[in-house]
C-alpha cells in the first residue's frame, strides 16, 4: 500500500471474545473413523485483528460470480469455494460484511448458517472429517459497504460509472463469503457481469468475455494463490490496453475521465516492463504471469494498493512522473514483498511495506535522484525527540499499520541490513528471500533467521534496535 494521506481511525473488526462458538461436538460413525467434529475458530488466529479469517479449514480456489448494477448499488453473487478441513468439522466460519445470504450449501446438500457481526457460521448437514476436501457455495445479494479502515475510506467504493473494490487489511468480506487472512491464500476465478457498455477488470488473465441481453461477462483468472485482500475489481468505463511483454500479459485500465492526469498515469503505466526488470535484477523472477495497473476517478480514494497482479492507484498519486513512476515502483516491489510472501501476521507488516520503500530508495538512485545514502540520510536527519522515532515498527499496532515510521524506518531498517552485512550478502538474501519462500506465508523471524544464515552474522541486536526499541537509533 502506498498512502497520499494516512488517518487514524477506529479499527473495524476488533471485536475481542464476541462470537465464540461453543456448538457442542457432532458425533459420527459411519463407514470411517467415528469424527468428534468441532466448529472451527471464528479467526485465523491474529492478535491485530481476532475475527479475520477462521480456523478449521483451507480454502483452496474461489469461483466467484457476480453481477453488479451502478444504478442500484446492488451486487448479486454467487460464491463456490473449494475447501480442505484441518480438523473434524460440525461447523465453520466464513468472513462477510452486510449483504443477505440466501443459500448455502455443502458438498451439494443444503446447509443451515447463522450471521454474527462480520461472522457466517455454517452447519453442514452432516460434519466434516479432517482432511476432507468439499464445496461450499452461498448465493447472496446486497450493496456492498465502504468502509473506514487503517487506510481511510476503503473496501467496496460505489462510484459514479460503476464500482471500485480496494482495501487492506479488511475488503474481501465486502463483497464475497472469504477466509479473509493472508494465511489462507488461493487461486481465482472473479467472473463479473455488468451492463455492456462498462468494462470490468480483475486480476490474473482475462480469459472470456460474452454479452447477452445488455450486459456483459468478463471472466478474469489467477492462477497463483492470493491472499483475499489483493483480489480487486474495478467496473466502469475504462480505455483498456492489452499487451505482453517479457513473458508477462498486461491489462491497464485508466479511467477516461481524468484527463491530464490519466495522461501522466498512463505514461508511467507505460514504463512497468522497464520497472519489473529493474526488480527481477535485485528480487529475481517477477512472481506471476500477468502484470498492469488501474486507476479510477474516485475522489474519495487516497491510496494505492499492490493487488495481485494488477495494483490499484489513487489519482492523485499521478501528479507529476516522479510521483507517478515511484508509486509504481512500490506497487511493483510489493508483488514480490506482500503478494509472492504473503504474511503470517499482520504485524509484520514492515516486511511488506519496508522492503517496497526501498525499492522506490533503489529506482530513485538508478534516475539520479539521489543515492540511497541520501535518502536513508534525509530520513536519519529527523531530530531524535519526533514522535516519529517512538513507533515500534515490529510491532505498531493494528491501527498503525500504515504509519509513514513503518515505511520509512522500514526501508531504513533494510538499509542498515545492507551496510551490516555488504552488497554482497544483501543481494543474496534478497533472492534468498524471495525465491525459498515464494508462495508461503512469512514471519519477521523467518527473515532474521535466513539473513543471518546467508551472512553468518549474528544480527540480533540490529533488529531489535531498528524494529522493537522505541527511540532513534544511534547512526554514525
Ligand atoms: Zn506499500
Amino acid at each position: 500500500m502506498a498512502g497520499t494521506r494516512r488517518v487514524g481511525v477506529a479499527v473495524l473488526g476488533l471485536v475481542l471474545g464476541a462470537s465464540l462458538l461453543t456448538g457442542c461436538a457432532a458425533t459420527t460413525s459411519g463407514a470411517g473413523r467415528a469424527l468428534t467434529a468441532m466448529p472451527g475458530a471464528p479467526g485465523i488466529g491474529d492478535p491485530y485483528f481476532p475475527l479475520d479469517g477462521n480456523g478449521g479449514y483451507d480454502v483452496t480456489d474461489y469461483a466467484l460470480d457476480v453481477a453488479y448494477l451502478p444504478a442500484t448499488d446492488e451486487l448479486t453473487g454467487t460464491a463456490e469455494l473449494a475447501v480442505r478441513a484441518t480438523q473434524d468439522l460440525s461447523a465453520f466460519n466464513l468472513d462477510l460484511v452486510g449483504l443477505e445470504v440466501r443459500s448455502v450449501a455443502v458438498d451439494g446438500a443444503p446447509a443451515t448458517w447463522t450471521r454474527d457481526g462480520g461472522e457466517l457460521t455454517v452447519t453442514p448437514a452432516a460434519p466434516l472429517a479432517d482432511a476432507a476436501a468439499f464445496t461450499t457455495v452461498i448465493t447472496y445479494a446486497g450493496v456492498p459497504a465502504t468502509l473506514d479502515d487503517p487506510l481511510g475510506v476503503a473496501g467496496f467504493f460505489h462510484t459514479d460509472d460503476g464500482a471500485l473494490v480496494v482495501g487492506q487489511p479488511d475488503v474481501a468480506a465486502t463483497w464475497f463469503p472469504v477466509n479473509d487472512h493472508p494465511l489462507d491464500p488461493a487461486t481465482y476465478t472473479v467472473r463479473i457481469t455488468a451492463p455492456e457498455a462498462l468494462e470490468a477488470i480483475s486480476n490474473g488473465v482475462l480469459t472470456s468475455t460474452t454479452s447477452a441481453g445488455g450486459m456483459t461477462t468478463s471472466t478474469w483468472r489467477a492462477d497463483e494463490p492470493m491472499a483475499p485482500y489483493l483480489v480487486g475489481m474495478a467496473i466502469g468505463e475504462f480505455d483498456v490496453r492489452a499487451y505482453g511483454q517479457g513473458g508477462i500479459r498486461y491489462w491497464d485500465a485508466l479511467d477516461p475521465a481524468l484527463g491530464e492526469t490519466g495522461a501522466v498515469a498512463s505514461a508511467s503505466l507505460a514504463r512497468q516492463p522497464e520497472v519489473i526488470a529493474f526488480l527481477e535484477g535485485m528480487f529475481g523472477p517477477y512472481p506471476f504471469a500477468a502484470a498492469g495497473g488501474i486507476v479510477d476517478d474516485v475522489g474519495e480514494l487516497a491510496f494505492a494498493l499492490e493487488n495481485q497482479t494488477r495494483p490499484i492507484y489513487a489519482p492523485s498519486f499521478f501528479s507529476d512522473a516522479v510521483s507517478g513512476d515511484v508509486v509504481v515502483v512500490h506497487e511493483l516491489a510489493h508483488q514480490w514483498f506482500g503478494n509472492s510472501l504473503p504474511l503470517a501476521r499482520w504485524r509484520d507488516i514492515w516486511l511488506n511495506e519496508g522492503f517496497a520503500t526501498y525499492a522506490e530508495w533503489l529506482w530513485n538512485e538508478g534516475e539520479g535522484r539521489g543515492s540511497v545514502d541520501e535518502q536513508f540520510d534525509r530520513i536519519a536527519s529527523i531530530p531524535a525527540d519526533a514522535a516519529f522515532w517512538t513507533l515500534r515498527i515490529g510491532d505498531p499496532g493494528p491501527d498503525r499499520l500504515f504509519d509513514p515510521a513503518v515505511y520509512l524506518r522500514g526501508a531504513m531498517t533494510v538499509h542498515a541490513l545492507r551496510t551490516a552485512v555488504g552488497d554482497d550478502a544483501f543481494f543474496r538474501i534478497l533472492t534468498e528471500w524471495t525465491g525459498r519462500n515464494a508462495g508461503r506465508n512469512v514471519t519477521t523471524g523467518g527473515f532474521v533467521a535466513l539473513a543471518e544464515e546467508v551472512s553468518g552474522q549474528d544480527l540480533t541486536e540490529l533488529f531489535d534496535t531498528w524494529l522493537t526499541t522505541p527511540q532513534k537509533p544511534d547512526l554514525p
